[in-house]
């Protein structure tokens, strides 16, 4: 492998370059080969959770890649989480039904109290609790998420919660949901990010007694839910950090959301590129490969292209990561620029095979589907460069 040095200001920072992490990604490849394409489209008949592959991926370790060694997980850095979702992907899978474990587990790491900590992360690392439910989006909010609804109110030794929560995804197969309350009114506070606290839920205590969830029919098989809170009652000790400071935690966990999603678009891309020109060299029509004819070949080279710049600005987002600098750029256009190679690969694909690409088993359409959310969860396109404008141009806030 080799590495490229990049130098901000006074620090500099290691770039690996070509495949990281080779016994990871080998191991993933393994463990991928048992899940095929008709194991993830019977699941999508029933609209049901991956469980098996979950449990795989758990036996495995890989699920607790960030979980510190003191806490039983394998304590790697974020690069390696990025290389396991990526070859999830890039095999034909689909990590989203356990890919949040890896990044919501960074706000209870960073900001929870050793008790928490000791409490919840051995078991998430052993498999036996699952920590995969994040619910922030509101139906009325949106992306506007200082105007949440949803309030946590202090009452003795507990919090008293009411509101709803929209596209909380895995609330049906999670033990633990870690959850963004307001706990001040915005009227009360100085700053609207002021006032909104995070806790760590274990629903099985509130599930039906103050908590209930309700499935989405959603485009793609993604076990996403609608949330109810109505005088939910759960311990004090449930408050991560501060009270009044969850936003701030909410959003240290972004980069690291930001560049694990994207790693996980450049493995669609890359399924995609290998599915198109493999059926480009093959398929035959009027006497010769259908991929000699530019108009087939070259979005495919595009979409590679685009997927290898992508990886790069991903790939310097975790570094910066790792090495603990701000990373908020790399890691927001990173994001972006995967999602749309990811797009452009899968449209390639899609005009590859032709009326081929609708029938199923060839697992296209399910991968073009799967792979459109990214460009709009966990945070849309259009969001990014409002921050690139503001942040890295120094132009007015256009919201
Ligand atoms: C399958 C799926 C799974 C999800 N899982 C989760 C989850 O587990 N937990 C969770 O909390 N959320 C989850 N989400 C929610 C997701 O993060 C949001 O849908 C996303 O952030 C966009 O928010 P919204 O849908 O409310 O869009 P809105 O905020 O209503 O925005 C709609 C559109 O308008 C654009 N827009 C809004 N404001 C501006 C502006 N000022 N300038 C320019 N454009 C603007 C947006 O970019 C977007 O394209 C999931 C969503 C889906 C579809």
């Amino acid at each position: 492998m080799n590495a490229v040095s990049e130098k901000l200001g006074q620090e500099q920072v290691r770039i690996d370059l070509g495949e990281n992490w080779i016994d990871i990604r080998e191991q993933i490849r393994k463990i991928c080969k048992d899940f095929p394409g008709s194991y993830w489209r019977a699941l999508e008949d029933e609209q049901a959770y991956p469980s098996a592959f979950v449990q795989a991926l758990t036996e495995s370790g890989y699920l607790a890649a960030l979980i510190p060694e003191a806490y039983g997980g394998a304590g790697l850095p974020l690069s390696a989480a990025a290389a396991i979702l990526e070859e999830i992907h890039a095999n034909g899978c689909n990590a989203g039904a356990c890919h949040a474990q890896m990044y919501i587990m960074g706000t209870l790491l960073r900001h929870g109290s050793t008790a928490q900590k000791e409490k919840y992360l051995p078991q998430i690392a052993s498999g036996t609790l699952r920590l995969q439910a994040f619910g922030v989006t509101e139906p009325t909010s949106g992306t506007d998420t200082t105007q949440l609804k949803t309030r946590a109110q202090r009452d003795g030794e507990h919090y008293v919660v009411n509101g709803q929560k929209v596209w909380t995804s895995r609330a049906r197969h999670s033990d633990l949901m870690l959850l963004l309350a307001r706990t001040t009114p915005i009227d009360q506070v100085q700053r609207k990010t002021e006032g909104l606290s995070v806790f760590l839920i274990d629903m099985r205590d509130v599930l039906d007694r103050g908590l209930s969830i309700r499935p989405i029919d959603a485009m793609i098989n993604h076990n996403t839910t609608e949330v109810f809170f109505d005088n939910m009652r759960i311990p004090a000790a449930s408050l991560i950090g501060e009270e009044g400071k969850g936003f701030r935690y909410i959003l240290d966990g972004m980069n690291a959301e930001r560049i694990l999603v994207g790693s996980e678009a450049i493995g669609d891309a890359r399924w995609f590129i290998a599915k198109a020109s493999h059926y480009a060299s093959e398929r035959v029509v009027f006497g010769r490969p259908i991929g000699m004819n530019q108009g087939i070949q070259f979005p495919i080279a595009r979409a590679h292209a685009e997927t290898d710049a992508a990886e790069l600005m991903l790939r310097k987002a975790a570094a910066l990561f790792e090495a603990g600098l701000p990373c908020g750029d790399s890691a927001n256009m990173g994001k972006m620029l995967a999602s749309e190679a990811a797009w452009h690969a899968g449209e390639a694909c899609m005009q590859t095979h032709g009326g081929f690409s609708y029938a199923r088993e060839y697992d296209i359409e399910r991968k073009w589907r799967e792979t459109r959310l990214m460009q709009i969860a966990p945070v849309s396109t259009n969001l990014i460069l409002a921050y690139v404008a503001e942040h890295v141009l120094g132009m007015p806030r256009s919201y």
